[in-house]
C-alpha cells in the first residue's frame, strides 16, 4: 500500500510526499523541510500543510 500526501509549503509550492518517507522531504522550489521520517509515518514539517492524501 503506498500513500501519497499533497503537501503545500509556506512558499507556496506544493507537491506529492510519500507517506512512508524514510528520509527528510525538503521542498524543491525554496529547500524547506516539509516531511520528516515518524516511526512508520511522515510527519508534516511546521509550516507545511497537508492538501490531501492521495492513494
Ligand atoms: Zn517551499
Amino acid at each position: 500500500m503506498s500513500k501519497f500526501l499533497r503537501v503545500k509549503c509556506s512558499c507556496g509550492n506544493e507537491q506529492n510526499v510519500f507517506g512512508h518517507a524514510c528520509r527528510r522531504v525538503d521542498c524543491l522550489v525554496c529547500g524547506a523541510a516539509l516531511a520528516y521520517p515518524s516511526g512508520s509515518r511522515v510527519r508534516v514539517a511546521e509550516g507545511a500543510k497537508v492538501l490531501k492524501v492521495l492513494n
